[in-house]
């Protein structure tokens, strides 16, 4: 009789030069994962910390625009890659290394491996987290960190709406059945604030807080719709780097303190 082998065992490398390494994910596309996590990066550097923001959308890298970087990271030995350094963040995305235009067409293993020199050959210094920019979905780049990489926590954004709902539930079984830690979910896009004072909720209510409740997750806070988190996303300039005292910037830093919280 034919004997199955063993299951693969996976040994995770930490990303070596952060003390934390934390996940930004959304089982979707264009709910505003990167303007999330490039914007909770810069408000976990208000309260302190250091950081590092890692663009791991291979196919679709936005770190460059966000963050208006045009320097190509440096190398001193040919194989170890620098990462560079604006506002204070060190930075890594694959937009960095290829020119804008190039579309990225790979197969599975091509990102598999871009997904390892990023985590393991980039020389991150004296971080004390590294905020990790996900493709949306549960495809090769989420494996790859799910089973190769030590992920300290992640957090799932979404769009109150059902149709990304029902892809969030599948990202958190995802992380779930990898053993990743869930920190929390944040419901981004959840209301717009009228000229009247009376808020919108544009894409349904509350949906993202009651998916944290059916699935034992905590529930990290709304993020409006605003024109400035828009605007300074598109000028390369962060909201709560450029205007940490911003009413929405204020929203950002009251995530970070939760998820600073799970730090220690
Ligand atoms: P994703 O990473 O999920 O594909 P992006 O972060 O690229 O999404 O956001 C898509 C677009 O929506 C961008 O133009 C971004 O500036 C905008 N955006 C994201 N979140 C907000 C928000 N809360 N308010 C206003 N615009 C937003």
């Amino acid at each position: 009789m034919s004997q199955k082998p063993p299951p693969k065992q996976f040994v995770k490398m930490p990303i070596n030069g952060t003390k934390f390494t934390l996940l930004v994910s959304s089982a979707k596309g264009g709910v505003g994962k990167s303007t999330v996590a490039v914007n909770l990066a810069f408000a976990l550097q208000s309260l302190g910390l250091k950081i590092g923001i890692l663009d791991a959308d291979v196919y679709g890298p936005s770190l460059p625009k966000l963050m208006k970087i045009n320097e190509k990271p440096k190398s001193e030995d040919g194989k170890a890659i620098i990462p560079v350094t604006k506002y204070d963040a060190q930075c890594m995305s694959m937009g960095l290394l290829v020119d804008e235009q190039t579309p990225m067409i790979w197969r599975g293993p091509m990102v598999i491996s871009a997904i390892k020199t990023m985590t393991q050959k980039v020389l991150w210094k004296d971080r004390d987290v590294i905020v990790v920019d996900m493709p949306p979905g549960t495809g090769d780049t989420q494996l790859t960190f799910a089973q190769e990489v030590k992920v300290d926590g992640a957090i799932i954004v979404s769009t109150p709406q059902d149709l990304a709902l029902l892809d969030v539930k599948r990202g958190i079984q995802m992380f779930d059945k990898t053993g990743v830690n869930i920190l929390g979910l944040i419901d981004n896009m959840s209301y717009f604030k009228g000229d009247d004072g009376k808020d919108y909720q544009i894409f349904g209510e509350s949906g993202v807080e009651k998916t944290a409740k059916e699935f034992n997750k905590k529930f990290l806070g709304h993020l409006p719709i605003h024109q400035d988190l828009r605007s300074s996303a598109d000028k390369g300039d962060p909201l709560t780097h450029s205007n940490p005292n911003h009413e929405v910037s204020l929203l950002f830093k009251n995530i970070a303190e939760k998820i600073k919280q799970s730090f220690q």
